[in-house]
């Protein structure tokens, strides 16, 4: 077999499909965001604002997380220099992992290199590791969870989404004395849509089972503190686990998890996904710690950014621009066709400085592709007006549907 062969025809067949990922090449402007230089393929370069980005409140440019990273770059230097167990614990981890028990009521937090790594390595380490425990996972779980559940190899059980009561009837058909976790999330990614938390703790107790939830949507977005939707319905005290991650609405980088102390003593001690790697920067944990500390005192942000998540909608609404109707601050604008997806992201992008990633299949159903976006509080009302505008004319260019309110 040739086997660089094999490599080119399956990235052919990915082109075919019109599933091949094209990166746009962005420069991030401190102070200027949601505003980017993109470098073009030709070398050439332009202005956009980006309307697809996870760092939803814009917390990656926040003067006081900047500012506290370059301090502790200037006092720590760049990398921390080893693993965890080995010379890399660093006093801003330990601080950073204090902020996070206290943020999610638990008595204990560990952090990993990212949300990904933090939901493999804990759901492998939990779920292999305790003998017989049986998972029951949303169908819509993110990748990092199913990884991390397959990786494990215990026994699995995949509930419709949302669905407690269809969760409700696969735990009891099974032995009433085997361990059991429920693994869901809180905010769903692509769609919006939010879990019935308290319904799924509910059934979760009716069985014995471990509840682990995924806020990585959530934390610092939702709830007085920030603790996420959790902690807005006052259910934190009903997980067993509560994931999170830093890369988003903090606006850093990295993942975690907060739990007991026994769970979380039971993580750091049996982890691979954890133990062998070299550990965050502390200035970037520092960064965190900052941009947490902030958004569990202010309220702006969050408020500024649930208005202008009100008004992209009531633009969208006004041109007919269809788009998923959802309690969350995710804005799916559905084009349901990959090639018009595709083409509409690449006319914003080319002729109306405006960049929002189309998403199509496999991370979304076929026939659901869409423009996926999320507006920040520092999106202006103009803004909004040129986005709204710009998809009105590509939908009479593409010949779609429009929906009259
Ligand atoms: C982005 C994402 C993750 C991974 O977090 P990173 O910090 O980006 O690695 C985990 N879960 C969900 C639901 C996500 O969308």
């Amino acid at each position: 077999m040739d086997i660089f062969a094999h490599m080119q025809q399956a990235l052919h067949d990915l082109k075919t499909a019109g599933n091949y990922r094209v990166f746009a090449e962005l420069e991030r402007q401190c102070s200027a965001f949601p505003r980017a230089t993109v470098h073009r393929a030709d070398g050439d370069t332009g202005e956009v604002t980006v309307w697809c980005s996870n760092d939803y409140l814009g917390m990656g440019q926040n003067p006081k997380v900047t500012g506290r990273m370059t301090e502790i770059i200037a006092k720590c230097g760049a990398g921390a220099g080893g693993t965890r167990n080995i010379s890399g614990t660093n006093h801003y981890h330990v601080q950073l992992e204090k902020e996070l028990a206290d943020l999610h009521g638990k008595e204990a937090a560990l952090i990993f290199t990212s949300g990904y790594v933090s939901n493999w390595a804990a759901l492998g380490t939990l779920l292999s590791r305790i003998p017989g425990i049986i998972v029951y996972s949303d169908a819509l779980n993110h990748a990092s969870m199913i990884e991390g559940i397959r990786h494990s190899g215990c026994e699995r059980r995949v509930f419709r989404h949302n669905d407690y009561q269809h969760l409700r009837k696969l735990m009891a058909a099974d032995d009433p004395k085997l361990p059991k976790m429920v693994a869901f999330e809180s905010v769903y990614s692509m769609d919006g849509d939010i879990a019935p938390i308290k319904e799924i703790c509910d059934v979760a107790d009716e069985f014995g089972a471990i509840t682990y939830i995924d806020e990585v949507h959530a934390v610092g977005m939702y709830g007085p503190r920030g603790g996420g939707v959790a902690e807005r319905e006052g259910l934190m005290d009903r997980i067993t686990v509560i994931e999170g991650t830093l890369g988003k609405a903090y606006g850093c980088m990295g993942g975690y998890i907060t739990g007991s102390e026994v769970l979380v003593d039971f993580v750091r001690s049996f982890a691979s996904g954890f133990i062998f790697t070299t550990a965050l920067p502390p200035a970037l944990a520092a960064g965190a710690t900052e941009a947490i500390r902030h958004l569990k005192e202010s309220q702006v942000e969050r408020a500024r950014h649930q208005a202008t998540v009100a008004k992209v909608r009531q633009a969208l609404d006004a041109r007919g621009i269809p788009h998923m109707h959802n309690p969350s601050h995710i804005v799916p604008v559905m084009v349901g066709n990959a090639a018009k997806c595709k083409w509409i992201s690449d006319i914003l992008l080319d002729q109306f400085g405006i960049y929002v990633q189309p998403i199509n299949y496999p991370t979304v159903p076929v026939g659901t592709e869409r423009l996926r976006i999320t507006p920040t509080p520092l999106h202006s009302d103009a803004d909004i007006k040129h986005l709204a505008d710009a998809l009105s004319s590509l939908w009479s260019q593409c010949a779609l549907a429009r929906k009259v309110a």
